[in-house]
């Protein structure tokens, strides 16, 4: 975790440095304040945050009249936390349903997303921290349309200990996904995740798929979690993702991966703003340990340090 914060220190500093220079001028002028917006714009913190935080880092840097540069990062600090943080829990919902019957049933999370963002990897890594937590977890490989998407999840199982259930090529996902919760119950798993496919052709599409989907699990348990997995390399195409994503299936949390290859950070800030939901968990490489739960002071720290 020390080594992983340590490294979206490296990919968000600039954003926070930035910032710093731009608010330890002497004068903050007009030219300056709006200097600081484009700042935070080209991050994707967006618009209206954007506003929001400019307004209230005005307003308190001008009731603090000299201003040590100390204060000035405790104050960018505060500011900054006061848009990452949030209410919700960002833990990842592994609680187990019970049946009509009594018996437990597995806790089970979709993953959803665009094809390419991360979503098998997500899983994979995600099935890896379960494991190593001492909870059994079976994959269901619901993504059948990307080619090696099922092998890849397969690989990833096989190599964190988690069961792959998949289904033919090009075949139906609802029943992979079926499937993989059928299997789960019957061999008592703590939890059931689900990679499914990501074909954003056209939204009733979507809806019809990833409905489907959650239809046939829920007649047998409850959808716990639903994670909607964004590319933070995307910037505001990612937002646009979110909002189709988010009125076709309730998403319950967010995981922004590649964010070690991007310094624009401030998507965290606009996603959670977009949908109302947390960010959860952060990808910050391709490797089995690059998957670290968001934790809000660290990331803004990162910004600033
Ligand atoms: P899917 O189509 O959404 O299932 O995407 P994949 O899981 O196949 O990932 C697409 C590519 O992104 C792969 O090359 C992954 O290794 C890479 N990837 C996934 N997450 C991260 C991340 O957090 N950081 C980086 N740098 N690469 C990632």
């Amino acid at each position: 975790l020390v080594r992983l914060r340590a490294r979206l220190a490296r990919s968000q500093s600039s954003l926070g440095k930035g910032l710093l220079t731009l608010l330890s001028r002497e004068n903050l002028d007009e030219e300056t304040w709006e200097e600081i917006e484009d700042t935070l714009l080209r991050a994707d913190v967006g618009v209206a945050p954007t506003q929001e935080l400019v307004e209230r880092l005005r307003e308190r840097v001008r009731v603090l009249g000299t201003r040590t540069p100390e204060e000035l990062r405790a104050l960018l600090r505060e500011e900054l936390l006061h848009l990452v943080a949030t209410d919700a829990d960002r833990t990842v919902n592994t609680a187990g349903g019970v049946s009509s019957t009594g018996d437990e049933l597995p806790a089970i999370a979709l993953v959803v997303g665009v094809n390419g963002t991360g979503k098998t990897t997500t899983t994979g890594k995600l099935a890896r921290v379960l494991v190593a937590d001492g909870k059994s977890v079976v994959l269901g490989a619901a993504d059948t349309f990307r080619a090696a998407a099922a092998d890849q999840l397969e690989t990833w199982g096989s190599r964190v200990g988690a069961r792959t259930v998949r289904g033919p090529e090009g075949g139906d996902p609802a029943s992979v996904a079926f499937q993989a919760v059928k299997e789960g119950i019957q061999e008592t798993a703590d939890v059931v995740l689900v990679d499914t496919a990501g074909r954003l052709h056209t939204k009733t599409g979507l809806m019809d798929e990833l409905g489907k989907v959650k239809r046939v699990v829920e007649k047998q348990a409850p959808v716990g979690e639903v994670l909607l997995v964004l590319d933070a390399t995307t910037g505001q195409n990612g937002l646009v993702q979110a909002r189709v994503f988010a009125e076709v299936v309730d998403v319950t949390g967010v995981v922004l991966t590649k964010l070690d290859g991007t310094a624009k950070g401030g998507i965290v800030i606009a996603v959670q703003r977009e949908l109302g939901v947390p960010v959860k968990l952060v990808g910050l490489g391709e490797g089995p340990d690059d998957l670290a739960p968001f934790e809000a002071e660290a990331f803004v720290d990162a910004l600033i340090d």
